[in-house]
C-alpha cells in the first residue's frame, strides 16, 4: 500500500499537548497515521520512491477532521421550508408532513446533498439523530465516503403524531435493533449505529429507561434532544413531576454514553449533574438562537462538561455548514455574557476535534492528529481576502475560516475532496437530483408557503 507524506504545511494537532506545528508533516499509510513531526525530520526518515507519494502543501494548515454531533441528513431538502414560523407551526405544518411524505430515495438524495455541504466545511464525521429512513442515510455516508453514526428516530408517545410514525415501545426499540444488526461496522466500519430518543415530549419513561439498557448491552450512545425549549420544561415538571433533566437523572439514564442535544434549560444543579455522570452536549448555536434560547456553555465548559458542536437541520438553520457554527460559538456566548473573553477559539478548537471525538465515543480513534489515530484529516488554505493575514492560526481557524478555505478532506487515508473537488460522488448529479426530489416531495406533501413581497406574474 502507497504511504502519503504531506509536508511542508502548519499543523493543528489537538493532541492532549495540543501541538502545533509550523512547518509539519504528517505520514500516513493506509488508512492510519504514522507519524506526525517537523518537516525536516519527517523527510529524512521517508525514502521517496514508488510508495510514497509526497505532497508539498506550503502555505496551508492541516487540522483533525471536524465532528459534527448532531445533523439531521434527511431534513436537507427541507432547507427554506420553515423560516421565520414559530415553533409549532415549524412542526405540525412544514417538519411533519415533510417527514411523513419522504421515501427512502428521498431520504437517500437529502443526505448526499447535506454530506457534500458537510464535506465542504471539513466534516469527517458526523452523528445523525435518527430519521425515518435510515437506509438512505446509510447508503448516503457510505458513498461519500464520511464517516458516521447512524440512529432511527423513536417516538412511541406523543399527541399529533402522523400515524406511521406511532410505534409501541417494543416496536421503537425492536426497529432499532434491525438498523443495528443491519448497519453496525458497515463502509469498513466507517457507520456506527447508535439508538435514538427523539424528546421527552415523545418517549415514555420506559422506552428511555430500555434504550439506554440496550445501547449498553451493545455498547453503544444514545442520542437525544435534551431540555430544547422551556415549554418543554414545563411539560415534564407537569407530567413527570421534575424538570427534564432531573428526571432524567432520577431515571438513572445519565452516564458517559448519553449525548444531549441543545441542553439550553438547564439550571446550575443539573450542570452539576451533566458533570458528575459525564454526559456530553451537543451544543448547536443557530438552532439555539433561531428558537430555543442560549445554553450556558461557557458555565458548562467550567464546570467540566464534555460539549461538542452540530448543525442540527437544514429546516432550523438553513447552513449545514460547521465553519460558520464554529464562528457563531465563538460570538453568541460573549455577546450574552458581555465578556470577549468568555469562548476562546482553543475551546471552539476541541469542540469540532478531541472533544467532538469523546463526544461521539471515539476518542481512541479520531479527534487529533496522532501516531496510530485513523487518518481523518482538513487542509485549510487561508490564501483568500476573506481570511489572510494570520496574525494568530489558532483565533483564525475559528474566527476568520470560511467554507472556501477548505482545500481538501480526507477520510480514512482517502481524499473525499481534493483541491474542492468532491472526488467520491458526482456534485453536479446530486444537485440536479436534489432540486428534482425536493420540489416532487413538497408538492406531496402539500406544503405552501405564505408568499412574501408583491409577487408580479
Ligand atoms: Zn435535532
Amino acid at each position: 500500500m502507497t504511504k502519503t507524506l504531506l509536508f511542508n504545511t502548519g499543523i493543528l494537532t489537538m493532541d492532549a499537548q495540543r501541538r502545533v506545528y509550523d512547518n509539519g508533516a504528517v505520514l500516513i499509510d493506509d488508512d492510519r497515521i504514522l507519524n506526525v513531526g517537523p518537516s525536516e525530520n519527517l523527510l529524512s526518515t521517508v525514502q521517496s520512491g514508488p510508495d510514497v507519494q509526497l505532497l508539498d502543501f506550503q502555505g496551508r494548515w492541516v487540522l483533525p477532521g471536524l465532528i459534527n454531533t448532531h445533523v439531521h441528513l434527511s431534513q436537507q431538502l427541507a432547507r427554506g421550508l420553515a423560516d421565520d414560523v414559530d415553533l409549532l407551526t415549524w412542526l405540525h405544518d412544514r417538519i411533519w408532513p415533510y417527514e411523513s411524505n419522504m421515501t427512502e430515495s428521498d431520504s437517500y438524495i437529502s443526505s448526499l446533498l447535506c454530506g457534500i455541504e458537510l464535506i465542504r466545511s471539513g466534516v469527517t464525521c458526523l452523528a445523525e439523530p435518527g430519521g425515518q429512513h435510515v437506509d438512505g442515510m446509510g447508503q448516503a455516508i457510505s458513498k461519500l465516503g464520511l464517516r458516521g453514526i447512524l440512529a432511527r428516530s423513536t417516538m412511541d408517545m406523543g399527541e399529533g403524531l402522523p400515524p406511521a410514525w406511532q410505534d409501541s415501545t417494543d416496536e421503537a426499540l425492536d426497529r432499532q435493533l434491525a438498523i443495528y444488526d443491519q448497519w453496525q461496522g458497515r463502509a469498513d466500519g466507517r457507520i456506527q449505529v447508535w439508538l435514538g430518543l427523539r424528546t421527552i415530549f415523545n418517549n415514555s419513561d420506559d422506552l428511555i429507561i430500555r434504550t439506554k439498557q440496550l445501547a449498553d448491552d451493545l455498547g453503544v450512545g444514545v442520542h437525544m434532544h435534551v431540555a430544547e425549549v422551556k415549554e418543554e420544561i414545563e411539560f415534564a415538571r407537569r407530567t413527570r413531576g421534575a424538570s427534564t433533566v432531573t428526571h432524567l437523572e432520577n431515571l438513572g439514564v445519565l452516564d458517559k454514553n448519553f449525548l444531549a442535544v441543545h441542553s439550553v434549560w438547564l439550571d446550575q444543579e443539573e450542570i452539576g449533574i451533566f458533570a458528575e455522570r459525564d454526559v456530553k452536549v451537543s451544543h448547536c448555536p443557530a438552532a439555539a438562537m433561531r428558537v430555543l434560547g442560549f445554553p450556558k456553555i461557557p458555565e458548562m465548559i467550567a464546570a467540566g462538561v464534555c460539549v461538542t458542536l452540530g448543525t442540527d437541520g437544514a429546516p432550523t438553520n438553513n447552513r449545514m455548514t460547521l465553519v460558520d457554527e464554529m464562528w457563531l460559538t465563538s460570538l453568541i456566548h460573549k455577546g450574552r455574557m458581555l465578556d470577549p473573553t468568555a469562548m476562546p477559539a482553543e475551546n471552539v478548537l476541541a469542540m469540532v476535534t478531541c472533544d467532538g471525538a469523546r463526544g461521539l465515543l471515539m476518542e481512541d480513534k479520531i479527534g487529533s492528529l496522532e501516531v496510530g489515530k485513523k487518518a481523518d484529516l482538513v487542509v485549510v488554505n487561508p490564501n483568500s481576502a476573506t481570511m489572510l493575514p494570520i496574525h494568530d492560526p489558532v483565533a483564525s481557524m475559528v474566527s476568520s475560516l470560511r467554507a472556501d478555505n477548505i482545500e481538501s478532506v480526507m477520510v480514512d487515508g482517502n481524499w473525499i475532496m481534493y483541491d474542492r473537488v468532491i472526488k467520491t460522488v458526482d456534485e453536479d448529479d446530486v444537485l440536479a437530483s436534489a432540486r428534482r426530489h425536493a420540489e416532487a416531495l413538497r408538492e406531496r406533501a402539500g406544503i405552501k408557503l405564505p408568499q412574501r413581497f408583491n409577487w408580479i406574474q
